[in-house]
């Protein structure tokens, strides 16, 4: 009688995923969108998606402080991934709502929204999923701590309060930066803090290129990253 065949051995691919989380303003996304050009990765944008569920919320008129009306809406909407450019977008109805997410109205709805312990579980599957499309460079408030925590690539981005108001009135918006922090540092799923093995990179008096090249040359540095 034959032996049968041994199974075939579970191939240990890395997990190719850079964490970049960090305070509001702190520079992420244009550091993210950089490292990832550079280390030709997929940028994902996580509070793009938390976004798109408060402009959601808001275009059906929901209570945005009802996390019952909130956790609802997030099961029952219609979305889809896609990677376009080497950049994941969260789809809702078929739409890309790119300029609408960016609205006062939005920030100032957002961390209500992200607070919600059913929607913090409904982005999770999807950012998780997000490894379909390739190596990637993920920035938020909790990816290296509850998304990938499994990732060697872990960052968190500061600067001072003053210098975070200065680059979001740059950018031509007002808003409480301060109190977003609080809010998300504060809620109990998830909350915003320094991954356990991050690399802090307060920014405060560095460029967005030598913040980025911290993190590309940190990142090459490692074995497993590939060459
Ligand atoms: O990064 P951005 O400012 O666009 O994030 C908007 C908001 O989305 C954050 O203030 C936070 O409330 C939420 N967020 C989150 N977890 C993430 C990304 C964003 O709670 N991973």
């Amino acid at each position: 009688m034959s032996t049968p065949a041994p199974a075939t051995p579970p191939t240990h691919q890395p997990l190719l995923v850079v964490a970049i989380d960090g305070t509001s303003a702190s520079g992420k996304s244009s550091t993210a969108r950089c490292v990832a050009r550079a280390l030709n990765a997929i940028y994902v944008d996580t509070g793009a998606m938390y976004r798109t569920l408060a402009w959601y919320c808001l275009q059906q008129r929901l209570d945005i402080h009802d996390e019952k009306a909130v956790a609802t809406a997030c099961r029952k909407w219609v979305t889809k991934l896609e990677c376009v450019d080497q950049k994941v977008r969260l789809l809702v109805g078929g739409y890309y709502p790119e300029k609408e997410i960016r609205t006062a109205e939005t920030s100032a709805a957002v961390a209500h929204v992200a607070a919600v312990p059913k929607v913090r579980d409904w982005m999770k599957k999807r950012q998780r999923d997000c490894v379909q499309f390739g190596p990637l460079v993920m920035e938020g408030r909790d990816i290296g701590t509850n998304v990938f925590p499994e990732t060697e690539f872990k960052f968190y981005l500061d600067a001072n309060l003053d210098e975070r108001n200065k680059r979001r009135a740059a950018e031509g918006v007002q808003e409480n930066l301060a109190a977003r922090d609080q809010r998300d540092s504060q809620r109990a799923s998830a909350p915003l803090m320094i991954a356990l093995g991050a690399r802090v990179i307060n920014n405060s008096v560095l460029t967005l290129e030598a913040t980025s090249q911290l993190i590309i040359d940190d990142v090459r540095a490692r074995a497993t990253w590939p060459k």
